[in-house]
């Protein structure tokens, strides 16, 4: 019998094959702001970054983290009779703080039925002390580690664009890093920004996959009011590809990407009252499926053009 290939791997498949069961992502919301925006590194932040920052689904960060995951975890265990749980610090920057603060945060998320801890933050803000504390914390507490860094783009005339304060050099560093410490790792790329094309989005699978990233966050850019790239839009300074062009770089993307990475998503997601601009007025999952649709009807699948690692040039000896 001829065996299904599938199309890309879907994350939710993994953590069942990893847990054995379905495990729920609790977000954990801190008070916290990011280097980038409170004159660290930059003021004002990325281009694109609102007052929100990405985790609009949280509850209110002046709840502690235990009462946060209590409260999340015991709806979440109700409605679905969850029994696997992911503490997930989405918000801003997480790492972002004194080490004993850090501490006492993430002590605070490791509570009962918790598998694994998410910790969302930039590249700049990964140093060895905090990694040897989550170190301990997974000896310790049997409790995976996974750490989610923001690129949104492989290209450094993009990420001065964008104000993003840091390049892929110091993505680099923090991979080569959380590495050491046998963590897994999720990068965050936004396929659509408007200076990149698509040799950008070739690039970025490649660099992903040749540093062994464990998962990839696909965004699709939103434009949020209020901020400078929303200004830019306003003012006709920024032009942004069609949906069509999108889906085309996600299966782009995917045929370069190994095959071993797993896809925690395939485009972004914002409430509508504030954004001026959100997937092309379209749900996300009407998006998705027209990117799966397209895969399964040309029979293209993730890692078929990954055939770059490993001394490419030198497979004509073997
Ligand atoms: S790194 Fe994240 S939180 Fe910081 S400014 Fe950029 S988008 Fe906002």
């Amino acid at each position: 019998m001829e065996e299904r290939k599938i199309l890309y791997r879907v994350y939710s498949e993994y953590l069942k094959e990893k847990y054995g069961e379905k495990v729920y992502k609790i977000p954990i919301n801190l008070p916290v702001t990011c280097p980038n925006r409170d004159g660290n590194i930059a003021y004002g932040g990325c281009i694109y970054c609102g007052e929100e920052g990405a985790g609009y689904e949280n509850l209110s960060n002046t709840l502690s983290v235990g009462q946060q995951m209590k409260e999340n975890i015991s709806y979440i265990r109700k409605k679905y009779k969850a029994q696997k749980f992911i503490g997930y610090f989405q918000n801003f920057t997480n790492t972002y703080m004194p080490l004993e603060t850090f501490k006492r945060h993430v002590k605070e998320a490791c509570i009962e039925d918790v598998v694994e801890l998410s910790i969302s933050t930039r590249p700049d803000c990964i140093s060895n002390e905090y990694l040897d504390f989550l170190y301990k914390i997974k000896e310790e507490k049997g409790i995976n580690i996974t750490i989610e860094l923001g690129l949104q783009s492989v290209n450094y005339h993009t990420l001065v664009k964008i104000n993003r304060g840091h390049t892929l050099g110091e993505f680099i560093d923090g991979v080569n890093r959380i590495k050491k410490y046998d963590f897994q790792i999720c990068a965050h790329l936004i396929l659509n920004l408007p200076w990149d094309n698509e040799l950008d989005v070739i690039e970025s699978a490649k660099i992903l996959s040749a540093l062994n990233i464990d998962f990839v966050k696909l965004h699709s850019l939103y434009i949020e009011k209020n901020t400078v790239l929303g200004h830019q839009y306003e003012k006709g300074e920024v032009q942004l590809i069609t949906k069509e062009e999108y889906v085309e770089r996600v299966i782009l993307f995917l045929e370069y990407l190994s095959p071993s990475i797993v896809m925690q998503r395939l485009i972004g997601r914002a409430p509508e009252e504030t954004t001026l601009f959100m997937n092309w007025n379209t749900s996300w999952w009407k998006i998705r499926d027209q990117i799966e649709e397209e895969m399964a009807k040309r029979k293209v699948y993730q890692g078929e053009k990954c055939n770059y690692l490993n001394g490419p040039a030198l497979k004509k000896f073997a």
